[in-house]
């Protein structure tokens, strides 16, 4: 399990500073989460304004 960033990603970045253990990095086409280094913690949710990030 890891949390996951959908399309409705702005690329704002607003993510990157509340994840712990640095899992989220810009991707391809906007945002994403490192499943191999997400513990799930789940503080990243919170700290998207367009609501991009759920539990996978
Ligand atoms: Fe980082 Fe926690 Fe979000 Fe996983 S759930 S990406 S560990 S902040």
């Amino acid at each position: 399990m890891a949390h996951v960033i959908s399309d409705e990603c702005v690329s704002c970045g607003a993510c990157v500073e509340t994840c712990p253990v640095g899992a989220i990095a810009q991707g391809d086409a906007h945002y994403e989460i490192d499943a191999d280094s997400c513990v799930d913690c789940g503080a990243c949710e919170s700290g998207c304004p367009t609501g991009a990030i759920s539990a996978e």
